[in-house]
């Protein structure tokens, strides 16, 4: 008995102290938006509740941001006539404006104007084809973001041409996945990782098991990211990335495509063109502190080729391409 008065509260300390220790548990919620798979998995308690806020709102910055909706912001600037000042909502001013910016940095491989050509070819749908050089030149002729003014003061953009409309699906994913991982924070969550089908985000490190934190004496590790070999099975890595916290996107040609006639034709196009981006390269991928930039530089990157682009890669971390042959090349 004299023990047990020794012992118990020991234990209780013991116990204590391996329940703080122990690894936070872990919430992980799974949607199909922004036509891809969205996983989001945050660690801890908040986990739960602050992976349901990131879901909110990413259904509504799709809804908001769909080029194929009608109710989005971007429908009313498409569906409107031309030299109409069109009012859109702050938040959709200032992603046009960041992606309008961006298309003029770009050197031509970036384009917001590219609808009427990615309708053309019909990607994002069933029907796609490969148009005839007389339909391409004719879309051309509905492609250019220099005929999109913005008009910050009254938060509206205005087309110069008739035809012009906007798309926003290279920007979109990396914006949403900045507002994901500022929820998570906001909400308290310490580790999280999310993946916006090629666009992922990681926060904190991966929390480590009990015996690790002891052996390594460290909370966390960074996690470990898979860059996917071109044309493999999904989920097939060709290398590894280790990152604590950042962004890490990947622009390819070999999950959006369709083939007619032996040829493999793929939704990222060159603006100069109008056709998909033509290189030996398979993918881009770039690892940045902001997801918005690296959803950019990506598909930029991938349409500029192996043109060296050292102004574009100042606005990241790193640059890894794959090319035809395979050859991983760590460009920055
Ligand atoms: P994914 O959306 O498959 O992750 P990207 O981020 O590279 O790939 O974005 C490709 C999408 O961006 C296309 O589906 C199209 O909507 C649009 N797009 C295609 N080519 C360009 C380009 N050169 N500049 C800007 N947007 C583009
Ligand atoms: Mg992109």
């Amino acid at each position: 008995m004299k023990y047990f008065k020794v012992i118990a509260p020991l234990l209780i300390l013991l116990f204590l102290l391996l329940g703080n220790l122990s690894t936070p548990i872990k919430h992980r919620e799974t949607e199909f938006l922004m036509d891809t798979v969205v996983t989001v998995t945050a660690y801890g308690n908040e986990g739960k509740a602050a992976v349901q806020k990131v879901f909110l709102r990413l259904r509504e910055l799709d809804a908001k941001f769909n080029a194929h909706s009608e109710k989005s912001e971007l429908a009313k600037i498409n569906t409107a006539p031309e030299n109409t000042p069109v009012p859109v909502d702050k938040e959709a001013f200032k992603l046009i404006k960041s992606a309008h910016d961006f298309s003029i940095t770009a050197e031509g491989f970036f384009d917001i104007t590219l609808l009427p050509l990615s309708n053309l070819w019909g990607f994002g749908t069933e029907n796609t084809a490969v148009p005839t050089e007389n339909e391409l030149e004719n879309a051309m002729k509905q492609v250019g973001f220099t005929f999109i003014s913005l008009d910050p003061e009254n938060c509206t953009v205005t087309k110069h041409k008739a035809g012009i409309q906007l798309d926003l699906g290279a920007v979109v994913k990396g914006y949403a996945a900045d507002e994901a991982m500022h929820i998570l924070k906001e909400s308290g969550v310490e580790s999280a990782y999310l993946d916006l089908g090629g666009n992922v985000a990681v926060m904190g490190g991966m929390p480590q098991s009990l015996w690790k934190r002891i052996l390594s004496g460290q909370k966390t590790r960074p996690f470990v990211i898979g860059l996917q070999e071109p044309g493999a099975p999904s989920g097939t890595a060709i290398d590894t990335l280790s990152l604590t916290d950042g962004f890490i996107v990947t622009s390819g040609d070999y999950e959006r495509f369709f083939e007619a006639d032996g040829m493999r034709y793929h939704h990222i196009l060159d603006p100069a063109t109008g056709k998909p981006a033509q290189s030996s390269l398979r993918s881009v991928t770039i690892v940045s502190k902001n997801g918005l930039m690296a959803d950019m530089l990506s598909t930029a990157l991938f349409v500029a080729g192996e043109k060296e682009m050292s102004a574009l890669y100042d606005l990241c971390e790193h640059v890894i391409t794959i090319n035809d042959a395979m050859e991983l090349t760590y460009v920055k």
